[in-house]
């Protein structure tokens, strides 16, 4: 086995973090892989979070006068270096967030292509023309940078949301101040390495332009309350939204709200059950049901229930469960303690509410916790099923109508990610329609966006987008202009004020 802590700072040395930022600082870094200790990081304090406020916003002055173009050369640059950090940045991932190798791989991938995306959409940033009602008038729509970007991540896409998000933001013409989770550090720190070599590399990029501020729930507060920040994308839990989401409101800022999912599949009696199998599974289980979109409720057609919970249940006792780094595992650790014993809640609610429980035991103890993924066969939508557990329990429920089960399906608090396994192309339309989730799949399951759709979800998922699609518009403002090139001056709506 390889040494955790050794390896990590090795990796943070090759990528160029400076000691000072992750040894002998008072917050104590852990990897999931094994509960042990391998950095000690330095927290910012109020003067730090001012400073880097106001560095942001000179940045940000400077930033959006540089034509938007010339910013998505910042960003392929960023996509060039982090092509070469993939393998490094995708093992500390692993090592931080606990994530298979593949799924970190995925992660500094996502991050590529984000990149990708927007150095395309610095030549698209476009607005309308629009037909005006007065003679020798012009009107257009014009999208403007926006100012400071705050960024608040969750600890399960340690590097990915901030990608999302940043990459969009500066070709926007913005600056980024970004607060990682406390549970990830490091992965945060070694991201800004990557980007500040990108910016030496760009030559003249204003200081300051991206920042991180490793601490906990205070110094996200503190980007909240502060009005240099026009914009805050929090991801996280929905308790978090709650909180940030009216003290955002309060100052009429900005926000882009990504939370808690609590997302189902629906397999009918037409669907090609292989597939399914495979969706369902990953779904639930891949890095250890802690995605925001992972498949936490199972519906299944009467017609085929018996046979499909028999495959899974081979599939949830047979699953490899364990240390990435040691072998060929699909599933990885728990984040942490706190993680293991809401596991254990749920799954003693789910029995009090007369659910069966097939697994979701702890697999080896020590500091880490590593647990078997849960199936529960649950005979309603009752108790802990209503609510999001981020850890691999998934709740299956028989039914036997459609409409009934799409209603039961849209009857939980969160709206993020929804599917349909079926070959009925009405029952997979009628899905699509029905399902009130911000993302909704036929034939592939819930969880494994692209970066080219817009991502977010409705109702407590908290109504956010990121990526792609249309999602830039956010990080900037528009203006709308009208210009009148004639000697007369015609109001609007047919008003007279004559003064002669
Ligand atoms: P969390 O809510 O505990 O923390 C997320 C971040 O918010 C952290 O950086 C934390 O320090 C900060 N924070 C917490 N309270 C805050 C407050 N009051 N003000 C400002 N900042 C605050 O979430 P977590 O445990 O790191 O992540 C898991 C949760 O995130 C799950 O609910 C998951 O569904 C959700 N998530 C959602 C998406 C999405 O895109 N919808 C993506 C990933 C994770």
């Amino acid at each position: 086995m390889i040494e955790l802590g050794q390896e990590t700072g090795r990796i943070l040395d090759e990528l160029g973090v400076d000691r000072a930022a992750w040894t002998g600082g008072s917050m104590p870094s852990r990897s999931p892989l094994t509960g042990e200790q391998i950095a000690a990081v330095r927290t910012v304090d109020t003067a730090d979070i001012d400073a880097a406020l106001g560095q942001a916003t000179a940045a940000f002055r400077a930033w959006r006068t540089v034509p938007a173009p010339r910013r998505g050369e910042l960003i392929r640059l960023l996509g060039e270096e982090l092509r070469v950090a993939k393998d490094d940045l995708a093992k500390l991932v692993t090592i931080e967030a606990g994530k298979i190798p593949s799924e970190g791989a995925g992660e500094v991938q996502e991050m590529i292509d984000i990149c990708d995306f927007a150095v395309g959409l610095s030549r698209q940033l476009y607005g309308l023309t629009i037909a005006t009602e007065r003679p020798g008038h012009r009107m257009m729509e014009v999208w403007h940078p926006l100012g400071v970007v705050g960024v608040i991540s969750a600890f399960n896409f340690p590097v990915a949301v901030w990608a999302w998000n940043a990459a969009l933001a500066i070709v926007c013409g913005n600056s980024v101040v970004w607060k990682p989770s406390e549970k990830t550090p490091l992965t945060a720190l070694a991201t800004q390495a990557i980007f500040e070599r990108a910016a030496a590399r760009f030559g003249d990029a204003p200081a300051g332009l991206s920042h991180v501020l490793i601490g906990g729930r205070e110094a996200g507060e503190a980007l909240v309350d502060d009005a240099r920040v026009a914009l805050v994308s929090a991801t996280g839990s929905t308790r978090m939204g709650r909180s940030v989401a009216p003290r955002l409101a309060q100052r009429f800022a900005r926000a882009i709200l990504e939370l808690g999912g609590n997302n189902g599949v629906i397999v009918a009696p037409s669907a090609d059950l292989d597939l399914a199998l495979r969706g369902v599974a990953f779904g639930a289980m891949g890095t250890a049901g802690q995605r925001c979109t992972t498949t936490r409720r199972l519906f299944l057609h009467d017609s085929i229930h018996d046979g499909f919970v028999a495959k899974l249940k081979a599939a949830y006792a047979s699953v490899g469960v364990g240390n990435p780094l040691d072998g060929d595992v699909l599933v990885g650790p728990l984040i942490d303690r706190a993680a293991f014993e809401m596991m254990q809640e749920a799954l003693t609610a789910a029995r009090a509410a007369g659910g069966v429980v097939h697994g979701g035991e702890r697999v080896g103890d020590g500091a880490s916790f590593y647990v078997r993924p849960a199936l529960v066969e649950m005979p309603g939508q009752v108790g802990p099923v209503l609510e999001e557990t981020f850890a691999p329990i998934l709740y299956v429920m028989r039914y036997y109508d459609l409409d009934a089960v799409i209603e039961l399906h849209n009857d939980v608090a969160a709206g993020l990610s929804s599917a349909i396994f079926t070959t009925d192309m009405r029952e997979a339309e009628r899905f699509l329609i029905a399902s009130d989730c911000g993302i909704a799949n036929v034939n592939l399951g819930t969880s494994g966006a692209e970066i080219g759709g817009a991502f977010g979800g409705e109702k407590e998922t908290g109504g956010g987008r990121e990526s792609g699609s249309d999602a830039w518009r956010q990080y900037m403002r528009r203006a709308t202009n009208t210009v009148n090139y004639s000697d007369a001056l015609p109001l609007a709506q047919g008003v007279s004020f004559d003064l002669s």
